[in-house]
């Protein structure tokens, strides 16, 4: 069991660290730089648990094959259509409010359009034409 502690750690450092939302694959290469040995079967099994616990959240991004791995606080997404990356946005920037009896226990909501990078980069191209 301490091997997979250690797995764990690593892994989990790599989530926080970086904040990216990686895939499977992107965590294994990272991991293998930490951990050698580690294959990725280990990492996909691993990262099922952790978030089964709570440790992290997975989620899918609409036309992606694939998932991604992420933080398990709260906070929403953005993500642009032109450069294809996923920004987080502190749930302090979002004000949402409920109006009907259910009660809310999770919020997976995904903002999309063009980010501010992509939105300057394309004003330069137009002044050009
Ligand atoms: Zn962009
Ligand atoms: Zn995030």
């Amino acid at each position: 069991m301490k091997r997979l502690t250690r797995h764990r750690k690593v892994i989990k450092e790599i989530i926080y660290k970086y904040r990216d939302h990686p895939t499977a694959e992107e965590i294994y290469l990272r991991a293998r730089m930490e951990i050698p040995s580690i294959n990725l079967s280990t990492v996909y099994r691993n990262l099922k648990e952790m978030v089964a616990s709570g440790d992290l959240i997975e989620f899918q991004v609409d036309g992606e094959n694939k998932y991604r791995y992420d933080i398990a606080e709260e906070h929403y997404h953005f993500y642009c259509e032109v450069c294809g990356k996923i920004y987080d946005i502190p749930a302090s920037k979002v004000k949402l409010s409920f109006d009907f009896e259910h009660h809310v226990k999770d919020t997976r909501i995904m903002f999309r359009g063009i980010c501010s990078e992509c939105a300057a980069q394309m004003e330069v191209e137009d002044e050009s034409l």
